[in-house]
């Protein structure tokens, strides 16, 4: 099951935390001159062609090499305006998406973040290219092993992997700035929430067939819920795809 490509262009947003410096974390091993002009365009084109704004966000798309993050095989896709498979039916998203989610994640320097679904680990590397540590879980062993290969060789020494269900979060690690789920379940897995520092956002697909992307900010006595337009992201599974099964008649 595939990512759909999403073509909507949202409204200008503008971080209200955003910080115009970016330190740069990794390296980016392989990349070479054709890569980054195609890049280049990507960002133009498919990112700021739609509205995102933030210059971290931006420049953080500049530099991660998406394309080490793919498949040999499914390589020449890398910098389409679509989402690409990565084995075991799953995708990297969009590169619009990732960089939306990113924006709307509104991530600063210092910030600890999670991500729920690696999948790839390009998502993982835009975020790591940001904040100052990224903490990320896979529920497929085999995409989280490859994933971690590809933080070892590219040398992201500020991501945090672990293989199992992100229903739960990561207790041992909160609270976060911001945590940022790529698969979708159809309400909030109560854990996140509870994970979430006080300002902190929750940007998270929800639904089953008809997904909307939603930001939650959490406030001293509850939570802002934002919609961010329609999406079509893989199911969560695990903890979250079993509560749904049960509730469904
Ligand atoms: N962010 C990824 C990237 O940049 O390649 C794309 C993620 S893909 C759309 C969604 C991922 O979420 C898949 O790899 C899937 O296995 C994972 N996933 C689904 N349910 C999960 C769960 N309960 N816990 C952790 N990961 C989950």
């Amino acid at each position: 099951m595939y990512t759909a490509v999403v073509r909507h262009v949202v409204q200008p947003w503008f971080c209200p935390c955003f910080l115009p410096v970016v330190e740069e974390h990794g390296g980016q091993a392989g990349d070479a001159a054709p890569e980054i002009a195609i890049r280049e365009a990507m960002v133009r084109e498919q990112i700021e062609a739609r509205g995102v704004r933030t210059a971290t966000v931006l420049r953080a798309m500049r530099m991660v090499a998406r394309h080490e993050f793919i498949p040999v095989e499914n390589r020449a896709e890398a910098y389409d305006d679509h989402p690409v498979p990565i084995g075991q039916g799953q995708t990297i998203s969009q590169p619009y998406v990732v960089a939306l989610m990113t924006e709307l994640a509104c991530i600063g320097h210092g910030n600890r973040v999670l991500e729920v679904g690696t999948g790839s680990g390009y998502q993982t590397a835009v975020l790591a290219a940001i904040a100052a540590e990224v903490y990320t879980i896979e529920i497929i062993s085999e995409l989280a092993h490859r994933a971690e290969d590809e933080f070892a060789r590219l040398g992201y020494s500020n991501v945090h992997l672990r293989v199992g269900d992100g229903y739960r979060g990561w207790q041992m690690a909160a609270p976060f700035d911001a945590i940022i789920v790529t698969a979708a379940p159809k309400i909030v897995p109560p854990p996140l929430f509870t994970q979430l520092k006080v300002g902190g956002r929750l940007v998270i697909p929800l639904g089953a067939i008809n997904q909307e992307l939603k930001v939650f900010t959490r406030t001293p006595d509850g939570y802002n819920e934002e919609d961010r337009g329609p999406v079509r992201f893989v199911p969560m599974t695990g903890r979250a795809q079993r509560e749904q099964e049960s509730e469904e008649p």
